[in-house]
């Protein structure tokens, strides 16, 4: 069955190691000889709590989580982080400050703005997203809660290259899209999320990684399950948690150790998505609408000459075994979504295919 696969660039959720499909398959009728799927188990059992607990000390380790740190696991997605972070952390001061880089941190903007006095310390819209702004244009509030950017525009295709520097600020970041594919610097972040679904594990998991300290002082009204002690209090487990994906999170944490951990992947996906800025660059028909400097590594984006030809690409393409590559119907054109799970051999192939493209047309 594996070698009717095709390759697919979907912006999420996204391929997963076909290793790990393979391994989560053996083990889906009968868990290491406990006699039942992960999917059938109580979440209070002994066999979970170990896939559990092994999980989230794998994460902990790959991303070297530091002491002060929680590792959460929720469900909600990503959007509900857009919710639970204002509602955690605004009450210090009643402001926050919000880097608007895309689609998600726009959305993320406009529904902190329900609860407190919000700024926008910089924004990309006067050029339709394409680039990350510098340090120097951020305009940032020494009074803000906390500072919030997205790492990567899984949209736009562009990809902040450095933290932002913000004092004694909080920085809450959504790196729903980058997580794991390179090392971060965990301390320098209050909170960081990322919904699973594009480089982590299917849809149904949210993780959040947080700064114990920040968590406690939420506005009076915020519900109990939006509520970062409570779930920091419970590690994750007040209610049920979503138990399949965390055991996939565990298959892909193991799966990541054997490409060589976060560096390993750095440098992978790095030549991964050189390959193609390479291919595009040197086209005659294709065009990226990121700005060198800013672009994604996770998500490629591009277009050609006019939207039929776009049009014929994503059918050609598609025929050819190259799938979802339509871009978002804000931006248009095509977007390669080149996760981790994305083999080399995939991107290459691409390559060759959008070379012959831009000869034969
Ligand atoms: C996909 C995505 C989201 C939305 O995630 P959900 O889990 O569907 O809520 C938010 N932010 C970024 C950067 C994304 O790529």
């Amino acid at each position: 069955m594996s070698d009717k696969r095709v390759y697919n660039f979907s912006a999420g959720p996204s391929m997963l190691p076909l290793s790990v499909l393979e391994r989560a398959g053996a083990e889906i009728t009968n868990y290491q000889g406990s006699g039942m799927s992960v999917m059938e188990m109580s979440h209070r059992s002994k066999v979970f709590d170990k896939i559990f607990q092994d999980t989230q000390q794998k994460l902990r380790r790959m991303m070297n989580v530091p002491e002060g740190y929680k590792i959460l696991f929720l469900q909600g997605g990503a959007s509900m982080q857009f919710s639970m972070a204002p509602l955690n952390l605004i009450g210090k001061t009643g402001k926050a400050d919000y880097a608007v880089t895309g689609n998600f941190s726009n959305l993320a903007y406009k529904e902190a703005k329900k609860y407190g006095e919000i700024s926008v310390a910089a924004s990309s819209e006067d050029k339709n997203h394409t680039y990350i702004p510098t340090q120097d244009q951020l305009k940032l509030d020494p009074q803000a809660s906390y500072f919030y950017y997205c790492a990567n525009n899984t949209i736009y295709g562009t990809e902040w290259q450095y933290v932002p520097d913000t004092g004694d600020v909080p920085i809450v970041c959504d790196m729903s899209s980058d997580i794991l594919s390179r090392p971060v610097d965990v301390s320098k972040y209050g909170i960081i999320f990322a919904g699973a679904q594009k480089n982590m594990a299917p849809a149904g998991l949210t993780v959040v990684i947080i700064k114990e300290e920040l968590a406690g002082h939420e506005l009076p009204y915020t519900p109990l399950m939006l509520n970062y002690k409570t779930m920091i209090d419970k590690d994750s487990m007040y209610n049920t948690p979503p138990c399949w994906c965390i055991y996939m999170l565990g298959l892909v944490l193991d799966w990541l150790e054997e490409q060589g951990g976060l560096k390993g992947m750095e440098a992978i996906k790095h030549s991964k998505a050189q390959l193609l800025y390479d291919v595009l660059d040197s086209s005659r028909l294709f065009t990226c609408p990121a700005e060198k400097g800013s672009r994604s590594d996770m998500n490629v984006t591009f277009r050609s000459v006019s939207e039929e030809l776009d049009a014929k690409f994503v059918s050609e393409a598609t025929a050819a075994g190259f799938t979802n590559l339509k871009g978002h119907r804000n931006v248009g054109g095509m977007r390669a979504s080149i996760y981790n799970a994305m083999p080399v051999e995939g991107v290459e192939k691409l390559a060759e295919f959008i070379k012959a493209f831009d000869k034969n047309n």
